[in-house]
């Protein structure tokens, strides 16, 4: 068979373990994609140090797989699933953490409404300006958000002004209503629960490192701690509990069995 027929066949097989992981196995097509992408980067690094003929090795992999996927044997998909997504989440958090200081001490300028956690209702300044008498009310957030440069009076543009009153009491925030400063905020990490260690809030996480080999169900967790301690575990985990603030939780490790 000429190689152009043998890339056929292969094609053919990704295209069915796609269609697989998309239709058994909850994968986006993108997730898919990438599942394909590194598994066929796999099993040609594998083959091109066997004495056989690389394809035919890479068909017979290709094969193999399809049969655990079909049979539910391939706990791994899953674990690889979440762990793809929970790498976007990754990416977010760290992100965010990049923009607002990693860890401890968050926010004190914003209060979560009880109502809806994220809604943060912004806790409240007033200013009086020491030139002009007047007075007026800022959110906290937008003045530490400017990060040092200086409040000026909107009535006569002077900055000789003072913080006189802080309103940040959550019943008082939340009976203003719409009256309040307020924003929508993502949901973000709340904690991570591992077994054996227990919850870990993400305010003690000064850093989180999780990778996965995303062909197997390794996963890999580092955190280090405000406290200066270091975690780390490295083994085939099926309970890590991640929670959000939004209330969501999400467990790397759940797997669906097939019906
Ligand atoms: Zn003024």
């Amino acid at each position: 068979m000429n190689s152009l027929a043998m890339n056929i066949r292969i094609q053919k097989k990704l295209d069915e373990i796609k269609h697989i992981l998309t239709k058994v196995y909850d994968y986006s097509s993108e997730e898919a994609d990438k599942y394909a992408d590194l598994l066929i980067e796999e099993y040609k690094s594998e083959a091109i140090k066997l004495p056989v003929i690389n394809s035919i090795y890479i068909l017979n992999k290709l094969d193999e797989r399809i049969k655990d996927l079909q049979t539910g044997t391939d706990f791994g998909v899953n674990i690889s699933k979440m762990s793809m997504r929970l790498e976007e989440i990754v990416k977010k958090l760290e992100d965010e953490w990049k923009r607002n200081g990693i860890g401890g001490n968050e926010m004190d300028n914003t209060v979560s409404s009880k109502i809806n956690p994220s809604y943060k209702m912004h806790v409240l300044v007033k200013y009086e300006c020491l030139e002009c008498e007047r007075s007026f009310i800022l959110s906290k957030k937008y003045v530490d958000d400017l990060k040092g440069l200086d409040v000026s009076c909107p009535y006569c543009g002077n900055y000789n002004v003072e913080d006189t009153v802080i309103m940040d009491d959550p019943e008082e925030l939340d009976a203003l209503g719409c009256m309040g400063i307020g924003h929508v905020e993502e949901w973000k990490l709340e904690s991570i629960s591992i077994a054996g260690i227990g919850e870990i809030k993400q305010s003690e996480v000064t850093q989180l490192d999780i990778t996965r080999e995303l062909l197997s169900s390794q996963v890999n967790v580092a955190l280090s701690l405000t406290d200066g301690t270091y975690i780390r575990t490295n083994n085939r985990i099926r309970d890590i509990q991640v929670k959000f603030t939004n209330g969501e939780t999400m467990s790397i490790g759940k797997y669906s069995k097939l019906s």
